[in-house]
């Protein structure tokens, strides 16, 4: 089997971990169609009910916020809620292509895509409240595409070139080589996570202190009941699924009223097809109280500004600086692999998974227990290889998590 065909493997059958019966969404990108069939075979293959592909194409998309006429923008659309009615209704599975020409929408009016993005959050609200729920199994995987490819490895001598290269970052970040089986290394991989997270329960902090020589300084309040989460969750449905691959993060929620310091970003964050770059943020009882940014500040205000809560975090992750994906070395401009390869922290909000009693719970009674609520979830990376994280337990013993940017627990 060659490694493409193992990572597609890897992706529908331990990634969403397609079972008899389900059925299965696939939005795919449409220069990336031989992926989503292969996708699509394989969850056959491994008995789906039914699979639907959504195909998109982003420089349409980049075509229609250039052209088309104001009155386009900012409105619901009801075949487009029916769908995601009938895909919630249906108990459809997903699995999300992502790969995405980080500068696509460079130089459109930032009011167009404001106001697209808000509607369109608004309009796939009821699958996306699935997916941060855990209520079904959805997987988020990447391909690469020549815009990116080239972004990534720009000395390539041709795109044929740079997507060789991006193929084999992304199969030595995956786990995916000749010699062995993905789905055994995953394993492996999730046990080691999980041992972490069943760590940090253990410990149950009741604080975090991040400090670097960047000049981070920042404390973080775990809400009472907080869930530390590695990889390897249970849906709704009973199964196990991996919803990133790769992924090195033990996550949670931090109480959204007790975030308190200042944090200095580590890596660029691609943000609405632009880049803000080299930016800060302040904290102040959970809430962003000042910020900058050398490049694209207007992208970082936007940000913070376009949702309600968007300026409370709704995240905190931990991962080593020696991860596989970080020891690449690579920048590689595509969230689902930075934020592997650095400790993060989210903008807006928290997983109703990340902190127990959620269940049943209305949005206005899990944010009065702490749990930030927000349409937008926003990771940044903060993670260095000077990073410092010092745990605060409830009876006041101080216990080190993170020496020099690695686990020390
Ligand atoms: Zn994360
Ligand atoms: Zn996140």
């Amino acid at each position: 089997m060659d490694k493409l065909q193992k990572y597609v493997k890897l992706i529908v059958n331990v990634g969403v971990n397609v079972q008899l019966g389900q059925k299965l969404l696939i939005n795919c990108p449409v220069d990336l169609a031989y992926f989503g069939r292969l996708a699509m075979q394989e969850a056959y293959d491994a008995g789906a009910a039914d699979v639907l592909i959504l195909w998109n194409d982003e420089i349409s998309g980049r075509i229609h916020y250039l052209s088309a006429p104001d009155e386009a923008f900012g409105k619901e659309v009801e075949w487009i809620k029916a769908r995601v009615k009938h895909l919630v209704d249906e108990g459809y599975c997903l699995l999300n292509v992502y790969a995405t020409d980080p500068e696509i929408l460079k130089g459109v009016d930032p009011v167009r895509i404001q106001k697209q993005q808000k509607v369109g959050q608004m309009m796939s609200k009821p699958l996306s409240d699935q997916v941060t729920a855990s209520a079904i199994q959805w997987n988020l995987a990447s391909v690469p595409t020549p815009s990116w490819a080239r972004k990534v490895f720009p000395n390539a001598a041709n795109d044929e070139e740079a997507i060789g290269l991006m193929w084999d970052a992304i199969y030595a970040a995956c786990r995916v080589d000749d010699n062995s089986d993905p789905v055994e290394n995953w394993t492996k991989h999730v046990n080691y996570l999980q041992e972490k997270a069943n760590k940090l329960m253990e410990l149950n902090f009741k604080s975090l202190h991040f400090t670097n020589s960047l000049g981070t300084d920042l404390v973080t309040e775990l809400p009472e009941g907080h869930i530390w989460m590695a990889c390897g969750e249970k849906a709704k449905t009973g199964n196990n699924y991996i919803a990133n691959i790769p992924t090195e993060e033990v996550f949670t929620a931090p109480h959204r009223e007790g975030v308190n310091g200042i944090v200095y970003s580590t890596k660029p964050l691609v943000y609405m097809g632009d880049v803000i770059d080299e930016f800060w943020v302040k904290f102040e009882k959970g809430k962003v109280v000042d910020y900058g940014a050398k490049k694209n500040p207007h992208l970082l205000k936007s940000l913070l500004e376009l949702h309600k809560n968007a300026d409370y975090l709704g995240e905190v992750a931990l991962v080593p600086y020696n991860s596989p994906i970080s020891q690449s070395g690579i920048l590689w401009y595509n969230t689902l692999y930075d934020e592997n390869a650095s400790c993060h922290l989210a903008f807006g909000r928290g997983y109703s998974y990340t902190l127990g009693g959620t269940d049943g719970k209305t949005e206005d009674e899990m944010e009065a227990m702490g749990l930030n609520q927000s349409l937008t979830h926003e990771d940044f990376m903060v993670g260095s290889k000077c990073l410092s994280i010092v745990g605060t337990t409830n009876d006041g013993k101080e216990v080190s998590v993170f020496v020099n940017g690695d686990w020390a627990i």
